[in-house]
């Protein structure tokens, strides 16, 4: 066996003992947590497009509590001094300890920087090729980010609405393409073929540099750009990556209630490039 075999292998193992901590985890500390927050589900959709909303009344706190507790960069030193942190060949990776979806981790570089790297994205897309229920997403600065000067990857057992909606192909070749999503706002689905098409897919993501969410899967990224708004029409709801693709977490029962398909539809608008009618 050569010495990449050997290291293939290893990083396998790896990020397969990493989801079977995660699962453990999550089993012991967050699951009774998150059943005592008693949240709720719904669906809202119009003809073809379904959003998923997630009410989860005991986030607010938390929310609160984040906020008024941080004086320093939790992934310099914190997170990864703590001992269920694993490092990866480049990031670390870690239980979210304020999950809002199941099973949530993250991943984030040790350097403090805010900007993703091609060496981040190629880690985390094998990644996915491993985890292959988890969708990992990226907010930027100007596009939701609660710690926007040091970059991290939130990494959830869920899928994104987005991912089920069909495109309309602007751009490609043998290794790649790249459509323009059927969705209520502006997105990009990049999907590649081979190696050389994934490298230009993450040219092409990190050569945009400005504010944008980003969600990350084996063989496709999701690139949505953001206008560095925020909601007028919630003030109590941070509309994150999740939210641009079509999963809504909502602190608020009020705003819950008002959730129909046109109010987060309009949300949407409000921080992202939306299409001319
Ligand atoms: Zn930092």
């Amino acid at each position: 066996m050569t010495l990449i075999a050997l290291h293939i292998y290893w990083v396998k193992m790896d990020v397969a003992n990493l989801l079977k901590r995660i699962e453990k985890n999550w089993e012991s500390r967050f699951s009774k947590e998150i059943k005592d927050r008693n949240r709720e589900w719904k669906t809202v959709s119009d003809s073809h497009i379904e959003f998923r909303v997630l009410f989860d009344p005991g986030r607010e706190k938390i929310y609160r509590n984040l906020n008024s507790e941080r004086k320093e960069c939790p992934f310099d030193k914190i997170i990864p001094m703590k001992k269920d942190t694993i490092k990866g060949d480049l990031l670390f990776y870690g239980q979210n300890i304020y999950p809002y979806f199941d099973h949530q981790f993250m991943a984030f570089p040790i350097q403090h920087r805010c900007l993703p790297t091609k060496d981040d994205l190629n880690e985390l897309i094998e990644l996915t090729k491993i985890a292959k229920n988890y969708t990992i997403m990226m907010n930027m600065e100007g596009a939701g980010a609660n710690i926007p000067e040091h970059i991290h990857y939130q990494c959830i057992r869920e899928t994104l609405p987005i991912d089920k909606l069909s495109g309309k192909k602007i751009k490609g070749n043998n290794h790649f393409y790249i459509e323009e999503i059927n969705y209520t706002i502006y997105a990009l689905r990049l999907k590649w073929n081979n190696k050389n098409g994934q490298n230009k897919c993450q040219e092409l993501v990190l050569n945009y540099n400005k504010p944008i969410n980003l969600y990350i899967y084996n063989d496709r990224m999701y690139m949505i750009p953001r206008t560095a708004n925020y909601p007028q029409s919630s003030p109590n709801t941070k509309i994150g990556c999740a939210e641009v693709g079509g999963l809504f977490l909502i602190t608020s029962r009020e705003i819950y209630d008002k959730c129909n398909f046109n109010y987060l539809e309009n949300m949407l608008k409000e921080v992202t490039i939306c299409k001319p009618k």
